[in-house]
């Protein structure tokens, strides 16, 4: 089995030769911190909507090292940290709009992979989420009870055998089908928007690690190239500076308690084949979920494997980042036992890989895009587990503050807000340790005993700040 090397999805790309980094000092109209998701939309659409924009992404590795060439390939319509909090603060219609924005996006993506002439393996299957012990069946219907009140998701109940009939999971009780989401490869995708923007006239420079942000100097107007990310290359100027940078954000300075590096780990079986398909009615490309809380996540691949995720070792002291994604044995050991809990057929079936990343946790679990027009600074993150189309979004909209543009997603719920920081260590990483204790122990008794879901877990989701 291979282990880290970024990504079993960077694997089954041929090489490429590095882009050149950064050689000295450079001046541009806009600069972006990342050439993952975020900073590769940001620029795809800023490209678009003015070829005459200087652009440059810096990015510390290669395009796509980061959560986006390591993800599960969901691109579903999930808003990180849920509507309630947002319709309560500004009303139902427009939250109802932020959701139909995310399902367009999920179509979006597939739009630009087309038109781009991206082969991300994009198929768009719908996304089912299995109960398989009672208490998570009971935790699916006050879910379905929930999305009754938010139609645009177009979720739909099902009972066992309809769950059974899309895919045969073992021990399904009921589930939940919900068409906006779509399964991509995800390196693919970093790879393909990377060659788009470049043939827009974006320079990515790749091994250049920016230090440190500064916005524009006090009382300099809007054109003025004096906000400055300090590389180990060379300083870049430029009048708006975007920090695309995910679950890394930790390590620019001054910024060590905004987002929470949250670890997610995956492995990967050889190709399956077409008996155990149909064995597991397994034909669409629907991304599957279970109702567990230290949740996993599946895709069906191109060629027939099965990609599987879940949460591994969540959390390192100090907010550190991994590297090349190296994964525990242990976390292979439980990834490979609830695939073979799920589907009891791919019990002996080889792991081909397994690999791990970091994605960024906002301390009440909420996602920001945003722009400050006095400094020139922006920044887009905080996804959780559900970046894949957030990161369309937040291009499409960081585009339009940076050029000004007066469009309904400027006025989404997301934009500006302002997220409370994570508490400083040993604080920091007793909760999250805690909170991950607690998930896995009531997932544990759940399975052992069918029971409903125990305080603890309650307390575990009061204490992430999750919600709907
Ligand atoms: C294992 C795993 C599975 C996931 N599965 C899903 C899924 O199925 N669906 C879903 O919606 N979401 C999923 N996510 C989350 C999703 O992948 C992310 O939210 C999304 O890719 C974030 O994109 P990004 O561009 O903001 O960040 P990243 O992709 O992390 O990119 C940030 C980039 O910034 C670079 N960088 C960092 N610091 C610096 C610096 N100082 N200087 C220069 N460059 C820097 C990094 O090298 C990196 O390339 C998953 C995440 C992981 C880790």
């Amino acid at each position: 089995m291979r282990n880290g090397e970024v990504s079993f999805w960077f694997s089954q790309l041929d090489p490429e030769p590095p882009r050149p980094a950064l050689d000295g000092d450079l001046d541009v109209d806009v600069a972006i911190v990342g050439a993952g998701y975020t900073g590769l939309w940001s620029a795809y659409y800023l490209a678009k909507a003015d070829p005459a924009l200087r652009i440059a992404v810096l990015e510390a590795h290669h395009v796509g090292y980061g959560a986006s060439g390591r993800n599960g390939g969901w691109v579903a319509n999930s808003i990180t940290g849920g509507r309630e909090d947002d319709a309560k603060r500004v009303g139902r219609a427009t939250v109802g709009r932020f959701q139909e924005i995310f399902n367009e996006a999920v179509d979006e993506v597939g739009r630009v992979c087309a038109a781009e002439g991206i082969d991300a393996h994009y198929v768009k299957g719908g996304e089912l989420l299995v109960a398989r012990n009672p208490a998570q069946l009971g935790r699916l219907l006050a879910e379905a009870k929930h999305e009754e009140s938010w139609p645009e998701d177009e979720a739909v109940l099902l009972s066992a055998a309809e769950t059974n009939q899309r895919v045969r999971v073992a021990g399904a009780l009921g589930g939940m089908y919900v068409p906006h989401c779509a399964r991509i490869q995800p390196a693919r995708l970093a790879r393909g928007l990377a060659h788009a923007v470049e043939r827009l006239g974006v320079t990515i420079y790749e091994g250049t690690t920016v230090l440190s942000l500064e916005g524009r100097a006090a009382g300099q107007p809007a054109g003025a190239l004096t906000a400055r990310a300090v590389t180990d290359r060379g300083t870049v100027r430029a009048a708006q500076l975007l920090r695309c940078t995910e679950g890394f954000t930790a390590s620019i300075k001054g910024l060590k308690r905004d987002w929470l590096p949250m670890n997610s780990s995956m492995i990967v079986t050889e190709p399956l084949g077409d008996t155990l398909w149909e064995e597991m009615g397994w034909q669409g490309a629907e991304t599957l979920e279970d109702m567990a809380h230290g949740y996993v996540y599946l895709q069906r691949t191109k060629d027939g494997r099965i990609a599987i995720g879940g949460r591994g070792k969540p959390y390192k002291y100090g907010s550190a980042t991994d590297l090349d994604g190296d994964t525990p044995p242990e976390t292979v050991a439980a990834l490979s036992r609830q695939l073979h809990s799920m589907f009891p057929g791919t019990t002996g079936v080889g792991i081909e890989h397994a690999w791990s990343g970091v994605l960024g946790v906002p301390r009440n679990w909420k996602s920001t895009v945003g722009l400050d027009p006095a400094t020139g600074l922006g920044w887009a993150g905080g996804y959780v587990g559900t970046g894949v189309t957030a990161t369309n979004v937040a291009g499409q909209t960081l585009a339009d503050l940076v050029l000004g543009w007066d469009t309904e997603r400027v006025r989404m719920p997301w934009v500006n807000r302002t997220v409370r920081k994570w508490e400083p260590e040993p604080l920091r990483w007793i909760a999250v340790h805690a909170m991950y204790a607690l998930f896995y122990g009531a997932d544990r008794s759940e399975d052992r005993r069918g029971s409903t879901t125990r305080w603890w877990a309650h307390a575990a989701n009061a204490l992430s700040g999750r919600g709907h």
